[in-house]
Order: C-alpha cells, then sequence, then structure tokens
C-alpha cells in the first residue's frame, strides 16, 4: 500500500474532486488545458460512475526514496486507487457512503503538459522534501499507456522548460531550463545570470516542474 500511500501524499482533498468547467478560451486553456475522466467504482453495489476534471497541470506523485523515472510517477498517479475513510463515495445506488475503486485516465490531453513534481511531503506534522533523483526523458513522453484510444492523436511530448528548486521546506532559490526554440540549446536561468548549459545538465534532483511540448517550435516567419 506503500504506493497508494505516497500517491496521497500532501493532499488534503480527495483526487477526483471536480473543479467546475471552464468555458472561456484563452491561450492558457488552448495550451495548457487538458481533461482527466475518473472511473469510480463503488465496492458494496460495482455500480460506475465516471467525473471530468480540468487541470492544466498534474501534480504526480514520487513513489520512491532516491531514485525513480518520470514514468514510475505516472504509473502511480494513474494506477487504480481505493476510497476509504474521509474519502468515501456517496453512492447513488446504495444511497449511502461507500469504499470505492478509482482509476483517472487523460480524456483530452493538452498541447503543453506541465508536470509538478510532488517533493514537498507533508502528511499531517511529518514534513520532507523529497530529493529523489527523477530521470525524465528529454523527447519522446509517451503518454499513450494514460490517455483514452480514442484520443491518442499526439501522444509523444518533448521536454522544454525546467523549473528548480534549491532548499527545504522553510526555504530556498529557484532557477529555470529553457530550450530556445531557434537555435535548440539550453540556457540556465538563475536570477540575473543565464548561461548556456549542455544537454548533460539538464538531469538534476532539484527538478521541480517539468514543462513538455507535443509540438515543434518553428521559426517564426518574416513578412
Ligand atoms: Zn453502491
Amino acid at each position: 500500500m506503500e504506493s497508494t500511500k505516497r500517491r496521497n501524499q500532501g493532499t488534503t482533498s480527495t483526487a477526483w474532486e471536480s473543479r467546475p468547467s471552464v468555458t472561456e478560451s484563452s491561450i492558457i486553456t488552448r495550451l495548457f488545458e487538458g481533461h482527466l475522466s475518473y472511473y469510480i467504482m463503488c465496492l458494496e453495489c460495482q455500480t460506475t460512475t465516471y467525473k471530468n476534471e480540468i487541470f492544466t497541470v498534474l501534480s504526480l506523485p514520487i513513489p520512491y526514496e532516491t531514485e525513480c523515472s518520470l514514468e514510475d510517477c505516472l504509473e502511480c498517479f494513474f494506477q487504480q486507487d481505493m476510497l476509504t475513510w474521509n474519502n468515501q463515495i456517496t453512492c447513488s445506488c446504495c444511497g449511502t457512503k461507500q469504499d470505492a475503486a478509482v482509476k483517472a485516465s487523460i480524456a483530452k490531453a493538452p498541447k503543453i503538459v506541465i508536470f509538478h513534481l510532488k517533493r514537498f511531503d507533508c502528511q499531517g506534522s511529518y514534513k520532507k522534501k523529497l530529493k529523489t533523483d527523477i530521470y525524465y526523458p528529454l523527447n519522446n513522453l509517451d503518454l499513450s499507456p494514460y490517455i483514452y484510444p480514442l484520443f491518442r492523436k499526439n501522444p509523444k511530448y518533448s521536454l522544454f522548460a525546467v523549473v528548480n528548486h534549491f532548499g527545504d521546506l522553510d526555504g530556498g532559490h529557484y532557477t529555470a531550463f529553457c530550450k530556445h526554440t531557434v537555435s535548440q540549446s539550453w540556457y540556465n536561468f538563475d536570477d540575473s545570470q543565464i548561461s548556456e548549459i549542455p544537454e548533460s545538465a539538464l538531469q538534476t534532483p532539484a527538478a521541480y516542474l517539468l514543462f513538455y511540448s507535443n509540438q515543434s517550435f518553428s521559426v517564426p516567419v518574416k513578412n
């Protein structure tokens, strides 16, 4: 049950609570907005229901202490989970609160997907920053195992930015790695210091937010 516990680390609400639908369209919604669909089954009567949720960031649990891959984090997020105790559902068929099984899938994948790595592990008075080395691919991140088959149009994603956090829960410092869309070179942004870095420097245990795109950026055409 370790992975289930880790999946819910740091959360104060159930994973499947819906946010209201956002109907307006903007550059933010067109680039970053995706849809998650949760399949929920009452363990008493086996009635199934679906809940949809809009997301702009996926907060991924970190299943291991020392090292793991981004795919391990994704497996942990999308695995079937149990809703018990305070997270029980009110089953429309039973008419009472019941334990349930829940599993998430991506119903609409965004053009740019942001992964938030849940390094700040807070459970009651237990607080800790996880310094797990998480290996993430620079290209060809395949999200198709987590996307409904009907919606697997462009499931391959490439990394184009990383936000790093150095320090612990009480204080720290943020930096960013960004890929230049024209030169394809990587740069480190550290306050007023900007320097070019090799791809080999992109993998660090400080990685906190990962930005992936399923569209290749192109050189703007001058009129
Ligand atoms: Zn039921």
